[in-house]
């Protein structure tokens, strides 16, 4: 075969390790973004943490990790309508993406749950950021059809613990923090020290 031949077979092959790329990238963005915010989803979540709780114990660095739920959410669906509920939540993961830094770890954990993973982050610090996400989301306004929602979080945050904290045990904290949160009335930041 001649060598223009050649070189069409390589360029046939480049075009196809191109689109395999391209498949297995859009492959990746499935299983790791929730569809509704486009934010990563629970999966992809635990895998940065891990990432990231490594990186701590390593360089011995500190961490926090919030857990932020939306009260009463329920009854803005049965007030508005699922879509109004969707849209706030959509409205909910842009405002809390403006906020934090490129390095934090934001993820839709479930339902209205949202975790914020701050890599670097002091326990002071984090209550500065989790009480700015607080009152940026309070301050949110979401309108649907004549409606103009309004919507508030609860959120518990926890810091690493070095060295045998793990994802798991921080995320339990921090979540305890959340319902202490609710329990004391809602709208408001909690740090969890047990
Ligand atoms: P609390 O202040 O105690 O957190 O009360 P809540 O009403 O927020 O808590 P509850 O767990 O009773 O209700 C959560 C609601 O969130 C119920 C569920 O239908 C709604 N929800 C979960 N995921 C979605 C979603 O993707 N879209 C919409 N529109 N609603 C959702
Ligand atoms: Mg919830
Ligand atoms: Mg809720």
């Amino acid at each position: 075969t001649g060598s223009l031949a050649r070189l069409g077979a390589l360029i046939r092959l480049t075009e196809r390790a191109w689109a395999l790329a391209r498949q297995r990238d859009a492959l990746f963005e499935f299983a790791t973004t929730d569809p509704l915010t486009r934010l990563p989803n629970r999966r992809h979540l635990f895998d940065q943490l891990e990432r990231e709780l490594a990186r701590a114990r390593r360089n011995d660095e500190p961490m926090a990790v919030a857990l932020f739920d939306i009260d009463h959410f329920k009854d803005v669906n049965d007030v508005h309508g699922h879509a109004a509920g969707d849209a706030v939540l959509i409205e909910l993961a842009r405002t809390a993406s403006g906020l934090v830094r490129e390095t934090d770890v934001l993820a839709r954990l479930g339902g209205e749950e949202f975790v914020l993973g701050m890599p670097q982050t002091s326990l002071e610090h984090a209550r500065a950021v989790c009480e700015r996400l607080r009152s940026a989301i309070s301050r949110m306004r979401v309108a649907c059809g004549g409606a103009s929602i309004r919507v508030t979080v609860s959120v518990g945050f926890a810091v690493y613990r070095p060295p045998t904290d793990d994802v798991h045990a921080l995320l339990d904290r921090a979540d305890r923090a959340m319902f202490g949160a609710k329990e004391d009335g809602r709208n408001r930041v909690l740090y969890n020290a047990r």
